[in-house]
């Protein structure tokens, strides 16, 4: 497995991707993030560096992951033929290893032997946890208080890797405010620390680092679907919390520019302030936690509550790369709602035998509607970003309702 290297287009050297993206951290951060940029361009240099991620990807996180064809749930569809990337089998369940441990083999570059990383759902922490472990780093991992509840079985899953998980109270409890707080530790600890940022999102160069340490996914991709089709698929979806999983599968084939691109956003209850978490439907260009790019803001700039029933899509800012193609023309971006994604959750698990994250069910969702009106010469790949494990209390109580063990599936 190798990862060809990214095309240096954008971010620029300040890390702009266009209007977006920058670096809007407190002075005292400025020399830690110089510091990272440095190395992150050695370690691109460094064959040594590519040889042993690629040998862990391998080895350790189940890389090549399968391209796999959905036969029954295409049949049923009635359209494109649609593939699934199946990140959802990597090791610890979804796409958020393949960055963690580009991550903390950067740490050891830079002779620190702290990590910390915040976390919603609790998939980023406890692939920050396991990647720790790995290397036998000291692990804090910031949480709202919110999610911990939510989420109990992930916390359990990062105390037995030996991470510690500071529980944050401040304002909703969530995601935003864990975030804060690890910017905060990172300050005061910014000499033996690195922070392992979990999405393609923050000040530069994480958004940069991030998507590349998941274009993985894409260059995989392309290559399994020439081998399986002969040909570039016509459409790649996928979902988008701050665009991590997004960016990874995309990245490679920007300039097959007959290939279109469709992120799927937290559409929430509806699109009604607070009750979703899709940027581009109301959103406007400010600055959160390090980037400037779409955001959920009033007119005063503060940031709005945002909901929905997937944790991993849940916060208030895209990542700028996402902001940037957008306007561009080249990637387009829509939502689902809780009951769309929840629906394409159950039919996903029941026709082809995969239970996804509630994250990717959004993307479920979208190619749920766009299959049926593509030719069946035509082709789809989703990203399986993860899979739903993690999501089957809550699945289950707006599935079956209160009654959980007393029902067949409705
Ligand atoms: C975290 C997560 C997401 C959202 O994060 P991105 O950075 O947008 O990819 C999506 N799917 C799963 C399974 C996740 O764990």
């Amino acid at each position: 497995m190798s990862t060809s290297p990214p095309p240096k287009a954008v971010p620029d050297a300040t890390g702009h991707f266009g209007p977006y993206g920058g670096m809007f951290v407190p002075e005292t951060l400025m020399a830690a993030l110089q510091e990272l940029t440095d190395e992150y361009a050695k370690a691109q240099e460094d064959p040594a560096f590519q040889t042993q991620l690629n040998h862990l990807l391998s080895e350790y996180v189940g890389r090549p992951t399968p391209l796999y064809f959905a036969e029954r749930w295409t049949e049923k569809l009635g359209g494109a033929r649609v593939y699934m990337k199946r990140e959802d089998l990597l090791h610890t369940g979804a796409h958020k290893i393949n960055n963690a441990m580009g991550q903390i083999l950067l740490a050891k570059r830079m002779g620190k032997n702290r990590i910390i990383a915040e976390t919603g759902a609790g998939q980023h922490g406890v692939a920050t946890a396991t990647v720790a472990a790995r290397f036998g780093f000291e692990c804090v991992i910031y949480m709202g208080a919110v999610d911990m509840e939510r989420q109990a079985l992930n916390v359990a899953r990062m105390r037995f890797l030996g991470a510690k998980v500071v529980p944050v109270t401040a304002g909703q409890a969530t995601l935003k405010e864990a975030i804060n707080e690890a910017m905060r530790d990172w300050v005061t600890n910014v000499r033996d620390t690195h922070y392992i940022l979990g999405s393609a999102l923050g000040s530069h160069p994480y958004p940069m680092m991030v998507r590349d340490f998941h274009r993985v996914i894409g260059v995989e991709a392309r290559r399994q679907i020439l081998d399986k089709e002969g040909k570039l698929p016509d459409l790649l979806v996928a979902c988008v919390g701050g665009g991590s999983n997004a960016i990874g599968l995309f990245h490679p084939f920007l300039e097959d520019t007959a290939v279109r691109m469709v992120g799927v956003e937290a559409g929430g209850e509806r699109i009604e302030t607070g009750k979703h978490a899709a940027r581009f439907q109301g959103g406007k260009l400010g600055v959160l936690q390090g980037t400037k790019t779409y955001l959920l803001a009033d007119d005063d700039g503060q940031i709005q509550l945002t909901h929905s029933v997937s944790a991993g899509l849940d916060y208030a800012a895209i990542g700028p790369e996402h902001a940037f193609y957008r306007d561009r023309g080249r990637t387009e971006y829509t939502y689902a709602t809780d009951a769309e994604a929840l629906a394409a959750f159950q039919e996903v698990s029941r026709v082809e035998g995969i239970i996804p994250a509630l994250e990717t069910a959004h993307a479920l969702a979208y190619v749920t509607v766009e299959a049926p009106k593509l030719g069946s010469d035509q082709i789809i790949v989703v990203n399986c970003s993860g899979r739903g494990d993690k999501d089957v209390e809550q699945a289950a109580k707006h599935i079956f309702g209160d009654d959980v063990l007393a029902q067949d599936t409705p």
